[in-house]
């Protein structure tokens, strides 16, 4: 049995999974906020909650926001700040006695959905996570590229590619620079486009049922949304050419993408005819969960 977690900003969750993927037992808990010993222990309550449903022990695999730093083996990166510089990756295994596999949670959406979501097979799978951030995800024949840095397909802090009028320099964003692609492409800045563009605040949602009910300004937002979109997955797919782009979070629920943006990336991809499919995550919010269960499937 393999037991994933997803710890989220405002949830934990915990699933137990059999060998052919099936779901033994689920639990979810709250978040204790800004206190890292309630949030260890949240955690290892989960795991033995979900081996006492199942009757069984098992793996356990962890899917964070942010990750742990080869360098330090402390959590970095993490938008869950009060996570940020704790040795969550000796703690927790010490509390439950055996070892434990971490991932950043865009890696647990790719591995997910590579294994037997909605690019089980494919040899190149590229996933991005459109939510509160842009976090992505590589898994290359099964297997996740973490890389040197534990920061394989962390795209959202690139700059975006091939930038015109007022998104250069763009706006500022929480990691020092200006312009990333994180804030054009997750859920807060496609609000603020929409208000900026004279909009009411609604969230991204509401923006993309305006837009299927005729609103003129949400559907001129999204197809801003959709040519961003496009040039910021075009560079992605120069660099590691994938067969498949996985979507999830939030944004990913927006249907009008996965036809839209694919008309718009040939341009910005250096390449005859572009391939690669672009889709919605099978498992939708438990991609993060069943992939950090994935972790110990090697
Ligand atoms: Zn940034």
């Amino acid at each position: 049995m393999r037991i994933g977690i997803d710890l989220g900003g405002t949830k934990i969750e915990a699933v137990a999974l059999d060998e052919r993927s099936n779901v033994l037992a689920r639990r979810r808990v709250a978040t204790p906020r800004d206190d890292y010993d309630a949030t260890l222990s949240a955690i290892a309550g989960l795991v033995h909650a979900v081996e006492r449903d199942a009757g069984a022990s098992g793996t356990v695999g962890v899917g964070i926001p942010g990750t742990i730093s080869p360098a330090t083996g402390l959590v970095k990166n993490s938008n869950s700040t009060w996570m940020n510089g704790r040795p969550l990756a000796e703690d927790l295994p010490r509390l439950l006695g055996r070892p434990v596999r971490f991932a950043n949670d865009a890696n647990c959406l790719a591995l997910s959905e590579a294994t037997d979501g909605a690019a089980a097979g494919a040899p190149i799978v590229f996933a991005a996570i459109l939510g509160t951030g842009t976090g992505g995800g590589v898994v290359v024949n099964g297997h996740l590229l973490v890389g040197c840095n534990a920061i394989g397909g962390e795209w959202g802090h690139n700059p975006l590619p091939a930038p015109r009028g007022a998104e250069s320099p763009g706006p500022a964003c929480y990691c020092g620079r200006n312009g990333c692609i994180e804030t054009f492409l997750s859920g807060p800045a496609l609000a603020r486009d929409y208000g900026s563009a004279g909009g009411v605040t609604i969230d991204a949602a509401g923006i993309a049922r305006r837009a299927e009910g005729g609103d003129a300004r949400a559907i001129e937002c999204l197809a801003r949304y959709e040519d961003r979109l496009a040039r910021a997955l075009g560079s992605i797919i120069n660099v590691i050419d994938p067969d498949v782009i996985v979507v999830g979070g939030g944004l990913s629920n927006i249907e009008r993408l996965y036809a839209a943006v694919p008309k718009l990336w040939a341009p910005y991809v250096f390449s005859d005819a572009v391939r690669t499919r672009l889709v919605r995550a099978a498992h939708g919010d438990s991609s993060g969960v069943r992939g950090a269960a994935w972790l110990w499937k090697e």
